[in-house]
């Protein structure tokens, strides 16, 4: 439902189940967050459990919380939260490193079982449109394998592309930019009929939105802990491997957490059983546990219908922002870029204007709406990004959101010259 006034728009918020989880939070006052999918907001419970981390388990029992506190174990333990929200089993994934070095190992080892199985499929395919890191990783992985990395131009023209050369098709399930989410269960049929092997990012997905990486029969996947997860700045990323293939290669960064017993340091490398072999060095004690009462926060949802109530929330939130935009700030050459029917959107809502659509975003941010800028080039737009993270975000801020920048477009405050500066993070 849209709401036509601010009055309806906080009378959803106050039927809605999940509003109350917003308390698990701690959002400054006066800002309206729309950038969840950057980075996530800090959960309540966060600060006074790394202060304990730091001051009892590091200060006083320092190096005995390697077993005492579960150090060790951190990976697995939340690598088994963040299954459950994205269809995996336990014992299936790790929390370990960043999303970048996690699709390098992934794709090393995809790459790797094509490379003996396969020899005749030397494609990497993935999309033009892509997060850049991704592409970047997969880029010099092709270079030192052999390999070739292929572009679709469009999420359609992935489909096309799919043929017998294809040895691995690597997508990120909700584009960055636009939002657009691509159909994972049927996209890996499709690519499993032409023996191509997937890797799927869930950087905008993994918190946002139901994900049966089992049921779907993915083989790998990896996703971002400071995002949806709400993990904190530089969290530790993850990464999961179908047990089919687990035990199948040696992933390439095989240092010693991913040896089977680490401590009995033996000069010979042995890989782990499954998963634990996809780590590599110390986990990040800290970091690991700010994710996990990150991961938690979206847990608590579980009661409440979990992923499934929390994906249509966003929906409605992601519905509501689009029809409000159109509606309330018409003729000041804003469009809609996100797909429009909700089974092809994640949870973000992008905007382009064919002027000043950094200056606009800055403008809106000095007046507390928090969203981001992402430059385009010759064939993609410059884009307004707002995403809406249904754990802590309500109807009424939608309704305030657009408001503002209505606000900002009738003033043409965004022409000010403070709002034109560029700074080195957009
Ligand atoms: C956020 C994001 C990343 C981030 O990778 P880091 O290694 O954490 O810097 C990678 N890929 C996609 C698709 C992302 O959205």
């Amino acid at each position: 439902m849209i709401p036509t006034t601010r009055e309806q728009a906080l009378a959803l918020d106050a039927q809605d189940p999940l509003h109350g989880l917003r308390a698990n939070f701690t959002l400054p006052a006066g800002v309206i967050y729309l950038d969840g999918n950057s980075l996530g907001v800090l959960p309540a419970a966060t600060p006074a459990r790394v202060a304990q981390v730091v001051s009892d388990e590091w200060g006083r029992d320092l190096i005995k919380s390697w077993n005492t506190a579960g150090w060790i174990e951190l990976p697995q333990r939340v690598g088994d939260k963040i299954a459950r929200l994205v269809g995996a089993g336990p014992g299936e994934l790790v929390a370990a490193d960043s999303t970048s070095v996690n699709l390098y190992k992934v794709l090393h080892a995809a790459a790797a079982i094509q490379r003996a199985d396969h020899p005749g499929k030397t494609v990497i395919l993935s999309e033009r449109s892509n997060f850049p890191t991704d592409l970047y990783i997969a880029e010099s992985l092709a270079r030192e394998m052999g390999f070739t990395l292929a572009l679709a131009d469009t999420p359609e023209a992935v489909e096309q592309r799919l043929d017998e050369r294809v040895a691995v098709l690597m997508l990120t399930q909700v584009n960055y930019r636009t939002g657009a989410l691509h159909d994972m269960a049927a996209l890996t049929a499709r690519a499993h009929a032409v023996g191509a092997l997937t890797i799927w990012d869930l950087c905008h997905s993994a918190g946002a939105l139901p994900v049966e990486l089992k049921a779907c029969g993915a083989d790998f996947a990896i996703g971002c802990g400071y995002k949806y997860l709400n993990g904190g700045p530089g969290a530790p990323a993850f990464v999961w491997v179908n047990p089919k293939h687990a035990d199948r290669f040696w992933q390439p960064l095989s240092g010693w957490m991913g040896h089977a017993a680490p401590f009995k340091f033996t000069p010979d490398y042995q890989p782990a059983p499954g998963i634990a072999r996809y780590l590599c060095g110390t986990p990040q004690v800290i970091g690991m546990a700010a994710l996990e009462c990150g991961v938690d926060s979206v847990l608590a949802a579980e009661p409440l219908g979990g992923l499934t109530a929390l994906r249509a929330k966003s929906i409605a939130l992601t519905e509501a922002f689009a029809a409000l935009v159109e509606q309330r700030c018409e003729g000041h050459g804003l469009a809609v870029v996100s797909p429009r029917e909700a089974a092809h959107r994640g949870s973000q809502v992008c905007l382009t204007r064919s002027e000043g659509a950094f200056a606009i975003v800055q403008a809106l941010i000095a007046r507390g709406v928090i969203g981001d800028y992402r430059q385009g080039d010759e064939q993609t737009p410059d884009i307004l990004r707002f995403g809406f993270t249904p754990l802590y975000i309500g109807f009424a801020e939608v309704w305030d959101a657009v408001e503002q920048l209505r606000q900002v477009m009738e003033s043409r405050e965004w022409q000010r010259p403070e709002f034109n500066r560029r700074h080195a993070v957009t």
